[in-house]
């Protein structure tokens, strides 16, 4: 079952799955420029908002605030270092079982899950005790 969708959420589709990394709404408008398919800050957005709630499409929000979008068939999640920001994408996915458990026990459409790890990276711990021997 596949939803019709307008030009405009065609264009931000074709745009992610080009994509290997999520993007923000505003790079979504700026590449969209870019490629001669320029569309309304409004319109990414009220799109964006249309495809999340179809299930194709979903957030992750940063540290900093900044919501990325990227496809839903990405089941990726992150180590992120809160000190430097890197955000390493790891490969494994601890609740894909629990996810189908939780569709069958509660009767609920899951579209995606998140999992974020934080702390700090091998750089920034060493980093780190450097700057505290310093001192
Ligand atoms: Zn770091
Ligand atoms: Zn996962």
């Amino acid at each position: 079952m596949r939803a019709i969708h307008t030009r405009s959420q065609e264009r931000i589709l074709n745009l992610l799955q080009n994509l290997k990394q999520g993007i923000s709404a505003q790079d979504i408008y700026v590449e969209l420029r870019n490629l001669k398919q320029s569309m309304g800050l409004a319109t990414v957005y009220r799109s964006l908002d249309a495809l999340k709630l179809e299930g194709l499409v979903q957030v992750r929000t940063l540290a900093n605030g900044e919501a990325l979008y990227s496809l839903t068939q990405q089941d990726k999640h992150h180590l992120t270092c809160l000190q430097c920001g890197i955000s390493i994408p790891i490969h494994q996915c601890p609740v894909h079982e629990l996810e189908n458990q939780l569709q069958t026990s509660h009767q609920f459409k899951v579209f995606y899950h998140t999992l974020e790890f934080f702390g700090l990276c091998t750089k920034c711990q060493e980093s780190g005790v450097r700057s505290q021997e310093s001192e």
